[in-house]
């Protein structure tokens, strides 16, 4: 089976024995979870675009590693048209979903640890590239989500990991046994981990030689003795406790962030892929950072569409979608959303081969788009909710509506365009709500600012690959300062 339905995927959830915490409690049956489930949705969209013809192009590609026609998600990208394929297929599922579908962050660490692993071996005669693309084939096969968990608790951000009083505050060994290791620790702020089936541990900064032990990338089944999860609270989440959809914005979809907790998991030998190598870990962590902050090119555009279809069709309902302020604020969202899609896909097109013959992107053009993502949403936002107006925020609640005694005033006294209903009003609101203050802005906001690196990570590689040097050669040479 290389292909799983939308169907196979949430029936194999459901099967799975993970720990999972939210709102104090432990979760039962998380699968059918009121503020659970919208974000399987999400991440099930990647499974049911890739059973669509119209979408196999970019949804479904042949396996580097078997030949056989996988899910784009699991895949070692060949070329720089499979670089621009995956942010054209991120942008698509952002018009499907509305929000994070959660997959990209196993995808990217796959492409990372492949091209790492690789110089990794020759350099020491390690043979984890080997380890690496087997775990591979088994995920392509049978066309699992694999949570990319890089970042840790850090605890004391001044300090090494080896230097924190606590030192379970980075992931590392704690036990070395003939047949694996034994690991503690937590990651944080993870990325669909609820909805995965593994989980990829990699490194979460360049480690030096007294960090060896936190050196590490492995990969274990997200049900794995020792593993539990903490579910992060998203603004409005309890909307989804209430009866009725409307006030949720975004009924059928969502993100997800968890803790992921490592309370010494044993991770056999062949499921490590790198364990001391200190080396190595900032070209992991750089190339993976690479990846995720390409896909932000793709998924957040996706989102950024949405937001300006519901800014547009807010403007109708409204009746100001003549006013030229109006058009003028959409096509100015336009420029900043295409700004973030342009970058997206110019890091894909000057994509080179790594030695493992896995394609990566240009890491400046990566960069570049990554630090754009941190603010040009906020612009997009700010404009949507200048034409949504301020009923965004004073708009009564679905339970309002439906009241005996004063649901027919509310009708009346919230009706605008005569084309349009009242609830169809309260719905394009509510849209605009949950993506610009409610469960979409944790997506579209605020992981645009933090996730794959807050703006200072950007900065700094930005600062690192900009070449300075040669283009103050070339001012010296035009200058007369220096000659040829
Ligand atoms: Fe994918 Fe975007 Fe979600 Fe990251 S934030 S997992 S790139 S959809
Ligand atoms: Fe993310």
């Amino acid at each position: 089976m290389a292909l799983k339905t939308k169907e196979e995927y949430i029936e194999s959830l459901k099967r799975m024995k993970k720990r999972i915490f939210l709102l104090g409690e432990e979760v039962q049956n998380y699968v059918d979870h009121p503020i659970i489930r919208p974000s399987i949705n999400a991440c099930a969209m990647t499974y049911e675009l890739a059973q669509q013809s119209e979408y196999e192009e970019l949804l479904t590609v042949q396996s580097s590693l078997t030949g056989k026609k996988i899910n784009r998600f699991t895949h070692l990208h060949q070329s720089t048209d499979d670089l621009i394929k995956k942010v054209k297929m991120q942008r698509l599922l952002g018009h499907k979903t509305g929000c994070c579908f959660q997959r990209c962050v196993g995808f990217d660490g796959f492409n990372a640890v492949d091209s790492v692993t690789y110089e990794m071996d020759k350099h020491y005669g390690t043979d984890y590239n080997k380890r690496f693309r087997a775990y591979l084939e088994y995920i392509q096969e049978n066309d699992l989500v694999v949570d990319g968990a890089m970042t840790d608790t850090k605890g004391d951000r001044k300090l090494s990991p080896s230097s924190q009083k606590d030192p379970d505050q980075f992931v590392h060994v704690v036990e070395r046994k003939p047949n694996g290791i034994v690991v503690r620790g937590a990651k944080a702020h993870q990325t669909g981990a609820v909805n995965s089936h593994e989980i990829l541990v990699m490194p979460t900064q360049t480690m030096r030689e007294a960090d060896k032990e936190y050196a590490l990338c492995f990969a274990v089944p997200a049900d794995a003795n020792g593993i539990f999860y903490v579910y992060g609270r998203q603004s409005c989440d309890t909307r989804r406790l209430e009866e009725g959809t409307i006030d949720v914005g975004n009924a059928n979809f969502g993100g997800q962030e968890a803790l992921i907790v490592f309370d010494d998991v044993f991770v056999p030998w062949e499921r490590v892929f790198m364990c001391g190598e200190y080396q190595y870990s900032g070209l992991l962590v750089e190339r993976f950072a690479g990846y995720h902050r390409q896909s932000y090119g793709g998924c957040k555009s996706g989102v950024g569409d949405v937001l300006i279809g519901a800014a547009h069709a807010i403007s109708k309902i409204q009746g100001v979608e003549k006013a030229t302020h109006v058009k003028d604020k959409l096509i100015e969202m336009t420029h900043l959303n295409e700004t973030i899609y342009a970058c997206g896909v110019a890091c894909s097109a000057e994509g080179k081969p790594t030695p493992s013959g896995t394609y990566l992107i240009d890491l400046l053009l990566a960069n570049v788009c990554k630090l754009h993502v941190t603010h040009l949403p906020y612009l997009i936002a700010r404009l949507a909710q200048d034409i949504a107006e301020g009923l965004l925020v004073t708009l009564p609640g679905e339970q309002d509506f439906k009241n005996p005694e004063i649901g027919k005033y509310l009708e009346k006294y919230f009706r605008s365009a005569t084309e349009y209903s009242t609830e169809e009003r309260c719905r394009m609101q509510r849209l605009i709500e949950n993506l610009t203050l409610g469960m979409g802005a944790v997506g579209y906001l605020t992981e645009s600012l933090h996730g794959a690196g807050s703006p200072q990570a950007q900065k700094i590689m930005i600062g690192r690959l900009a070449n300075f040097d040669y283009k103050a050669e070339q001012a010296e040479k035009l200058a007369g300062i220096k000659k040829d």
